[in-house]
């Protein structure tokens, strides 16, 4: 790590992690506390906030958080999800980066038709539709992600996805599952957000997404151009990628 100082110049960089309460999962806090942790160590101030139904949101935001659930937290919070949705919608439309995870990529998508029937609508930022299968998909995955390389993660999920013409796959799956278990293709992209079903969590392996919701963060913030990233030593999680990747499924 070279200068770790935080920028006192900059603006603080506004973290939102939706629902922790309900849909944290598989360790998904650990995406947040990575992009704080790399928004720090690449000189900027980060302003950490959450949001639980019945929460007010914040006037504004960089970046946005949120993680995996069971059905049951899902349907907790459906109704909320709706409620805030135009806000998101404009968000995503400001171009805000946005990692959704599983249950969250789930709604962020049209709709999850659960296992027994029931169907818990989404807010369609992602052109995707979810619906439960017969088994679970779970285990190790690789993919190959345009921008990014190889990406490395666990999934656990019933739902089986399906992309509409308007959101890219996040990746294609090298070994393991994603969306559906038959096309090859992992996650959504729509904008700057992304969803996608890898756990793990994604980002301490992955630090090359990290950086790019960051240099997004922070040019919503400050401008196209503004983010300056420090060069950060990533051995220990080029490692950690490399053992991943190694393991069974
Ligand atoms: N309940 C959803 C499913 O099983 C999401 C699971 C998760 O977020 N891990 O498909």
């Amino acid at each position: 790590m070279t200068d770790t100082t935080p920028s006192t110049a900059s603006q603080p960089i506004r973290l939102l992690q939706l629902y922790p309460r309900d849909m944290n999962i598989y360790g998904d806090w650990g995406n947040t506390l990575v992009l704080k942790k790399r928004l720090e160590w690449h000189g900027y101030d980060v302003n950490l906030l959450t949001y639980d139904p019945g929460d007010e949101l914040p006037d504004e935001v960089d970046l946005i958080t949120g993680g995996g659930g069971q059905d049951s937290g899902q349907e907790r919070i459906k109704e909320d999800l709706l409620r805030i949705a135009p806000t998101l919608h404009r968000w995503a439309d400001e171009g805000v980066p946005m990692l959704m995870i599983c249950g969250l990529y789930q709604l962020f998508g049209h709709k999850f038709i659960t296992t027994t029937g029931s169907e818990i609508p989404g807010i369609g930022i992602l052109d995707a539709t979810t619906r439960a299968g017969n088994g679970r998909l779970i285990g190790n995955i690789t993919l190959q992600c345009p921008g990014f390389g190889m990406v490395v993660g666990y999934e656990n999920h019933s739902g089986l996805t399906t992309l509409g013409p308007t959101s890219k796959p996040f990746g294609t799956v090298s070994m393991g599952d994603g969306n559906n278990g038959s096309d090859k293709t992992e996650g959504a992209r729509t904008n700057n957000v992304i969803g996608t079903y890898l756990h793990g969590s994604i980002l301490p392996k992955n630090p090359a997404v990290a950086d790019w919701l960051i240099e997004k963060a922070v040019e919503h913030r400050m401008g196209p151009g503004s983010f300056t990233p420090k060069n950060l030593d990533d051995s220990w999680a080029d490692h950690a990628r490399q053992v991943a990747a190694n393991r069974p499924r």
